[in-house]
């Protein structure tokens, strides 16, 4: 067993980050350094913006301070990370390098809604809380008209997240009895809901959404949007009117990564898809940032459940190495997701995306339920980890 002392460093207190750096602390004994890095200084719930968007959240609740770590022993340090050299596990932070024994990459996606000319001078962005904090108040002053929720292209995080929120848009239209003065359509990218999880689940998705009156309208990448006569110009040719714009906006790998070479394929980090390494040894990289190509043609979803998952192996896998205790653990690419519907309901879906030739994803039926265990979900994750 391994005595002197190891340095884990960590990118990124997002969820990957967080859980990472909790599980290491309970696996490793105090002699070893664990350190997170990131640029923002609290941690958000972002599953709980969607509440946010509508009222039903403040974002003091749904967030915690990053620093709270340090109780427990983790080393935080808030700054923007300004270069990675994945081969010899080292960044430069606040213009000061840093090296470690083990890397572990969980930077999500860079938001790149300038990418699409007009967008965020247009629209509210649905992926950050400074948009979704403008959309709440651009809500209350929405009376009448064409409310429209755009996917501007693909890969984005939690594909659940669009369909929930023109969900929760609905539901929110209705408690204000303003419902038959708002048209509701919405626009994406991909082909029908949720893909990856197969056709059944898609259909359903897309009947929960069609059965509130919201159109559906799938295979729209956005091109453009004309601020002035807000009009949304699709590259299928298609046009559409809008009076109030919530949308996601392209991802990409984060600049970070791009520029240190690890990004090779398809524009995401290739890893082993059971232990998260990446070609370089002891670097590990887990979450949003990984493109892991499926069986059936196309990349697991991002979500935060993969890279909770992700983050468990990881952590667990460093530990052993560390202290030679336990047995190697693989990400067995098994997900679940809730699907807020409005009205206090959600439906929820579980499966296993490595099931081949295609994942096999079960959707169960709708209730008050699955919303009552989203509520438990989110107290659950801001008071487990802090
Ligand atoms: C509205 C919304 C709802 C969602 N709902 C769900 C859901 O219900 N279920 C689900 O599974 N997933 C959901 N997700 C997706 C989930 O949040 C992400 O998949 C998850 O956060 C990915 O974790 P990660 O660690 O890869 O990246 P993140 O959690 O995004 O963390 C990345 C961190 O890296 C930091 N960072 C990036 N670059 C730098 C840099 N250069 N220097 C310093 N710091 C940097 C960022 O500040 C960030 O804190 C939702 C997302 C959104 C936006």
């Amino acid at each position: 067993m391994a005595t002197e002392s190891k340095t884990v460093l960590i990118l990124g207190g997002g969820v990957g980050g967080l859980v990472t750096a909790n599980e290491l602390r309970k696996g490793l004994p105090k002699q070893h350094r664990i350190i997170v890095v990131d640029r923002a200084v609290k941690h958000l719930f972002y599953p709980s913006l969607l509440w946010l968007m509508t009222g039903l959240r403040q974002a003091e609740k749904i967030s915690r301070d990053l620093a709270v770590l340090e109780r427990k022993g983790i080393e935080v340090v808030q700054g923007e990370i300004s270069a990675l050299n994945p081969a010899t596990r080292s960044i430069v932070v606040n213009e000061q390098a840093l090296t470690a024994d083990y890397l572990v990459i969980s930077l999500g996606t860079e938001l790149d809604p300038g990418s699409v000319p007009g967008l965020s001078e247009a629209g509210y962005n649905l992926y950050d809380l400074e948009g979704t904090e403008n959309l709440r108040r651009a809500l209350k002053n929405f009376r009448e008209g064409k409310l429209a929720v755009v996917v501007a292209s693909t890969p984005y995080k939690c594909p659940a997240a669009p369909y929930e929120a023109a969900l929760l848009l609905e539901y929110d239209c209705r408690k204000r009895k303003i419902r038959n003065e708002v048209e509701l359509d919405l626009y994406a990218a991909e082909p029908g809901p949720m893909g990856v999880a197969g056709p059944k689940l898609s259909a359903a998705v897309r009947r929960l959404v069609e059965k509130k009156g919201i159109d559906y309208h799938p295979d729209h990448h956005l091109s453009q949007v004309d601020q002035e006569a807000r009009i949304l110009h699709f590259s299928n040719g298609h046009k559409a009117n809008y009076d109030l714009l919530a949308y996601v906006p392209p991802h990409r790998v984060p600049r970070v990564v791009a520029e240190s070479g690890l990004a090779l394929e398809g524009g995401w980090v290739s890893v082993n898809r059971y232990t998260l390494e990446t070609r370089h040894p002891s670097t590990y990289a887990i979450g949003d940032i990984t493109g892991i190509p499926l069986a059936m043609g196309k990349p697991l979803p991002k979500a935060g459940v993969f890279a909770h998952a992700q983050a468990e192996v990881v952590a667990h896998n460093i530990a052993r190495e560390i202290t030679g205790k336990g047995e190697i653990k693989h990400f067995s690419g098994h997900g679940e997701c809730f699907i807020e519907l409005g009205d206090r309901r959600a439906g929820f879906a579980r499966g296993d995306f490595y099931g081949e030739p295609t994942p096999q994803v079960k959707m169960f039926t709708p209730g008050p339920h699955w919303h009552a265990a989203k509520l438990l979900f989110e107290k659950d994750w801001l008071r487990r980890w802090f």
